[in-house]
């Protein structure tokens, strides 16, 4: 079922917590909505599931308005962080729950528990109360209540912030297969960009009650559109600094007091016009080590992430965060030449903050 979001708007007396958002999501597609904390996104998931009302802007369900449906009328899921089970009652009546509340008769009840606790890998612990289970047991028994229904959307609100690093790993990888399988159009609110870019489909990138950006976790990494996302959307992130970009011999140079470096005239084009300097944004996957490069800094910070070493250095006035091969074994306080990967460069306007290229 698509999922249409037209100029939606949500107050709470003077603080704007949603602002004229615009969205839409195709049918059985999964989409992530990322962003800070306190930037709009479960405001905005409660709206989709009708237990806020919105202040305007109208939210669709196909062809059908649902803005003043009942949530229990919108035919969805919904799993939360606390998995809100139902104590006093079994794995099957908390999972059949929802099927009671339709009047589906036990018989059938009993079918489609058994069947979807199966697919959730629960189905031998049926007769269990939620305290006798573990986290990842708890958040299938909730995944598994709200499927049974057979909803036309499910909505998630940080599922997995409850779950320890490793469990979180395996239902990220759960979740998303089922999805997959089932084709259910989702929409999960995290703000866990590793999340985000693993699960989703398309990232809604929301910042202070606004629609920063929707694409592809591919397209947010690769070509950002502001400055915003581009630093918040990779870990570690981004490496800012400004330059001049000015046309040489050869063809274009970034240049500011601590690097002068050649980049790519395609990807420079815009930079180059623009009249003043501009900041320019790098990875530190791009930034790699390079014992010829005249770009030298002195090592303040070496953190092992195993795979890599996270290396902090200091260019004259610039950082620079790059990763490194942990056999290379640079220490705090070398001094080492970097190379900086120009191709993969971004460029920002400084002062409206949008990309350059
Ligand atoms: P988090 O990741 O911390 O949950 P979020 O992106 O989901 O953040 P929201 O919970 O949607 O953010 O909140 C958006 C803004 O609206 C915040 O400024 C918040 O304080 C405000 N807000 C949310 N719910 C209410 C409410 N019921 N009453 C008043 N203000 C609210």
């Amino acid at each position: 079922m698509e999922v249409l979001i037209d100029n939606l708007s949500k107050k709470f007396g003077s603080v704007t917590a949603v602002e004229a958002l615009d969205l839409d999501i195709q049918d059985g597609e999964f989409v992530a909505f990322l962003g800070p904390s306190g930037c709009g996104k479960t405001t905005t998931l409660l709206m989709v599931a009708g237990i806020y009302k919105p202040s305007s802007g109208t939210i669709r369900f196909g062809e059908t308005v649902v803005n003043q449906m009942q949530p229990r009328e919108r035919n969805i899921g919904m799993v939360f962080q606390s998995y809100a089970l139902y104590p006093h009652m079994t794995v099957f009546h908390n999972i059949a729950y929802p099927l009671k509340l339709k009047g589906v008769s036990k018989k059938e009840q009993q079918q489609r528990v058994q069947r979807t606790a199966d697919v959730m890998g629960i189905g031998h612990l049926l007769d269990r109360r939620p305290a006798q289970l573990s986290g990842g047991q708890q958040q299938r028994v909730a995944l598994g209540r709200a499927l049974v229904k057979e909803p036309d959307l499910l909505l998630f609100d940080e599922p997995l912030s409850n779950l320890d690093a490793r469990l979180r790993l395996t239902m990220r990888g759960e979740i998303k297969h089922l999805q997959r399988d089932l084709g259910i159009t989702s929409i999960y609110v995290t703000h866990d960009q590793v999340e985000a870019m693993t699960m989703a489909d398309r990232i809604a990138v929301m910042n202070q009650g606004k629609l920063e950006a929707f694409d592809t976790p591919d397209g947010l990494y690769e070509r950002p559109k502001t400055l915003f996302i581009a630093g918040f959307v990779g870990n570690p992130p981004m490496n800012f600094f400004n330059v001049d970009v000015s046309q040489n011999g050869s063809g274009p140079v970034a240049t500011n007091a601590d690097m002068h470096m050649s980049v790519d005239s395609s990807r420079a084009a815009n930079a180059l016009a623009y009249s003043d300097t501009v900041t320019m944004g790098i990875r530190p996957e791009d930034v790699v080590v390079d014992a010829d490069s005249d770009i030298r800094g002195e090592v303040y910070i070496v953190e092992p992430l195993g795979r890599d070493d996270m290396i902090d250095v200091r260019v004259g006035d610039t950082r620079l965060i790059a990763l490194a091969d942990p056999k290379l074994e640079i220490q705090t306080g070398d001094t080492i030449g970097l190379h900086l990967n120009t191709e993969k460069a971004q460029f920002f306007d400084p002062k409206t903050e949008q990309s350059l290229i």
